[in-house]
């Protein structure tokens, strides 16, 4: 179906035609039309599957349809964090481009006063994180009486980090008459709540299958110890079969070991996570997107929410821990209708995510192998003075109580709750 046919204004029409998309994503055609006949929507939908679009289309053009006397803000729009802010407006830009709509955005981690200056400009679309805005609010730098639309974007994830409280708090200001629209990319019973809470009667749309990882992406993964990892990237990364690469790391730290050892190797590189100034964040970001670097080295936090297009292989330097972080980070390639490749690096002690995962995923991951840098597990570890050793790589492994099989795990517990000699 084209986008003449879900009936769009036609200036976005002409926006979208500009952005080169041909035809709308399953979401998009899904969404559009239920958000165009003024009912709540909860989306489900895999990420990298234009949802933005599918809320941001319909919303502009039921706003330039209906044009108001005085300005206020119409449609607020609430995200986990500053990076996603700063995306959502990009293309709230780009789809409201022949539309005389301002855009602004509220958050954290910068100096309030140009945010506070662009809204009392007057902005039609405000792009918010909780926090910030909740300040905003409280200092009377912005009222929401004349908000027509709510979207709760990435709602999984703002649960996660804690911000229910916050967006409790803003929703009280809101009226009531209002149209909601939510986006998660799981179904969880606190998500759940907050359709019950927040939202009248909502249409719900499901895309895919329920937190499946996008169909375009290639899994596989290299079983290699912890010491062999920065060889083995280095190894991937030489030639130029990856060329635009995101590399996750678990910590902060460990992002900016990778980062100095593919310096060191002169592979342009940029690094994105909570330590590192917003500035830094938003430069690191757009050097990315521009492709002056190669590679983008980011914690799980940092990256949530990247659309960056063209990201051809997403290298899990740490396996992630969680099914959900794994299935938002291989999201980050084979966006829209591209295809990618997600590469894992799975270490000794990672094996139990590894079941998890495949136990959520509903199928196995491929192992692949490199001579002389992936070995099987079960084969010995090289003798700790057999050769130099590397000073960046982290200690030894040992068992820990997050690794322990449940039915110990849970033994283990007991013990410590209740000392035998009581
Ligand atoms: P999202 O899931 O909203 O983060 O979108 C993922 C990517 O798909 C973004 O880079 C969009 O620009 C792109 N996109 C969204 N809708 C379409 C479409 N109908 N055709 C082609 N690309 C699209």
């Amino acid at each position: 179906m084209p986008f003449q046919q879900l009936g769009l204004a036609a200036p976005i029409i002409q926006a979208v035609k500009d952005a080169g998309y041909t035809e709308p994503t399953p979401i998009q055609t899904a969404a559009i039309p239920v958000v165009l006949h003024r009912q709540d929507l909860m989306g489900i939908a895999q990420t990298g599957t234009g949802k933005t679009a599918a809320f941001v289309l319909p919303i502009l053009s039921l706003i330039a349809a209906a044009p108001v006397q005085h300005r206020g803000i119409r449609a607020l729009i609430m995200v986990p964090t500053r990076e996603l802010v700063v995306q959502i407006e990009e293309n709230i830009r780009i789809y409201a481009r022949h539309l005389p709509l301002r855009v602004a955005t509220i958050f954290g981690g910068v100096s309030e006063r140009p945010q506070i200056r662009a809204l009392q400009h007057g902005a039609d679309l405000v792009v918010a994180t909780p926090g910030r805005l909740l300040d905003v609010i409280r200092g009377r730098e912005a009222s929401l009486r004349s908000l027509e639309f709510l979207v709760l974007d990435e709602a999984d994830r703002m649960l996660d980090m804690g911000f229910v409280p916050a967006i409790r708090q803003i929703v009280r200001l809101l009226p009531r008459q209002r149209q909601t629209l939510l986006f998660s990319a799981t179904l969880s019973r606190e998500v759940e709540k907050l359709i019950r809470e927040f939202m009248h009667n909502p249409k719900l749309i499901e895309i895919g299958r329920r937190a499946n990882p996008a169909e375009t992406v290639t899994q596989y993964l290299y079983e290699v110890s912890h010491h062999a990892k920065p060889a083995l990237l280095s190894h991937l990364l030489q030639g130029d079969s990856l060329h635009t690469v995101l590399v996750f790391s678990r910590t902060k730290h460990g992002a900016d070991r990778i980062t100095r050892r593919l310096e060191s190797m002169k592979i342009p590189v940029a690094t994105l996570h909570s330590n590192r100034s917003q500035n830094q964040r938003l430069r690191a970001l757009q050097d990315f997107k521009d492709g002056r670097v190669r590679v983008l080295v980011a914690t799980d936090i940092a990256a949530r929410g990247i659309d960056v297009d063209g990201i051809s292989h997403v290298v899990n330097y740490d396996f992630p821990r969680h099914p959900e972080d794994y299935v938002h980070r291989i999201g980050r390639t084979g966006r829209a209708h591209a295809v990618g490749e997600a590469i894992s690096f799975l270490a000794p002690d990672d094996f139990s995510h590894l079941r998890t995962l495949e136990r959520f995923l509903g199928r196995g991951i491929l192992r692949r192998r490199v001579e002389g840098f992936t070995e099987p597990h079960n084969t010995a570890a090289p003798h700790k003075h057999t050769g130099p050793r590397d000073l960046s790589a982290p200690a030894p492994y040992r068992p820990r109580r997050d690794t322990m099989p449940w039915r110990l795990r849970r033994s283990y517990q007991n013990k410590n709750r209740f000392p035998r000699h009581a």
